[in-house]
């Protein structure tokens, strides 16, 4: 069976896709977890407790990855297989990266856990940022082993001033940006490349976190270039712009489910919510407005 997705991808000479955070990791079952709850009770309350709960969500995030994350960022590979595409997400889980879609072809503005950082602007010769595996790797080794007591971890610290690093995520303190500037040239130069091609936008589960890096800029994009049409998918925030209404279609269902529904013969749900408009038909889908 083929699915309607698959054909607008197929149809599409560039696919841009913007991923937001109903794809990313949840952290709620730590509270309850044996485990981690010992844990994230001593980091309350105290006064670096949002770096001890970085640290915590590091180790979780590794150990634990979200399988159906993984099953549909795969899914997702499998369909852009031999596309010219690009990637700009919101995620700082680093899961994408897991999967078999093209590092080089990804962009993670909001950082994630594949660097370290100082939480000050104390950077004199060293590298601003920390991308030594063998750094993350020992610290997940100490809190494999702390027994339940944070004082037992080893905490890697900054070579400079001797304070414990940060990941490098957005909402660290002096978040140095250094850490995704060099993928975003790529992604500006691969966007220059989208004017007047048959370009297929995909927001999937975006919403309005951070608007200016996907929401607003893909609106953009898609009501400047004649050819292309905007996917947009997300369980609650789904709506078209008046504007957009000829060139879009709204899904409103859950992106990750929408993802792992493609292409299998038990996809009922997704042929009725992913029935999208032809190349020639030009209408939108305004079902759900
Ligand atoms: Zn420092």
């Amino acid at each position: 069976m083929t699915d309607r997705l698959s054909e607008q991808i197929e149809k599409a000479q560039m696919v841009l896709i913007g991923i937001g955070d109903e794809f990313a990791m949840r952290y709620g079952a730590m509270e309850t977890d044996p485990f981690y709850r010992p844990l994230l009770e001593q980091a309350g309350g105290e006064e670096n407790e949002a770096q001890l709960v970085q640290y915590l969500r590091f180790h979780y995030t590794r150990r634990h990855p979200d399988g159906r994350l993984l099953s549909a960022y795969d899914r997702l590979a499998e369909l852009l297989e031999g596309k010219n595409y690009f990637l700009v997400s919101l995620c700082m889980d680093d899961l994408i990266y897991r999967s078999g879609l093209d590092a080089g072809r990804i962009v993670t503005p909001c950082g994630g856990f594949r660097a370290m950082q100082c939480g000050r602007e104390c950077v004199t010769d060293q590298e601003p940022l920390v991308t030594d595996v063998n750094v993350t790797e020992a610290l997940l080794e100490s809190i494999d082993v702390c027994g339940g007591d944070l004082e037992a971890v080893d905490f890697p610290v900054c070579a400079e001033c001797t304070k414990p690093l940060w990941f490098n995520r957005i909402e660290s303190p002096d978040y140095k940006e250094e850490g995704y500037l060099a993928d975003w040239k790529r992604y500006t130069g691969w966007l220059q490349g989208t004017l007047n091609r048959q370009l297929l936008v995909l927001e999937l589960g975006v919403g309005m976190q951070f608007p200016q890096i996907i929401r607003f800029p893909f609106e953009k994009v898609v009501f400047f270039n004649q050819k292309a049409r905007l996917i947009r998918v997300h369980s609650r925030l789904y709506q078209m712009t008046e504007e957009l209404k000829g060139k879009g279609l709204s899904v409103a269902q859950d992106p990750v489910e929408f993802l792992l529904e493609q292409g299998t013969e038990s996809s009922s749900a997704a042929q009725e919510t992913a029935d999208l408009p032809s190349e020639t038909d030009g209408s939108s889908d305004d079902r759900n407005h």
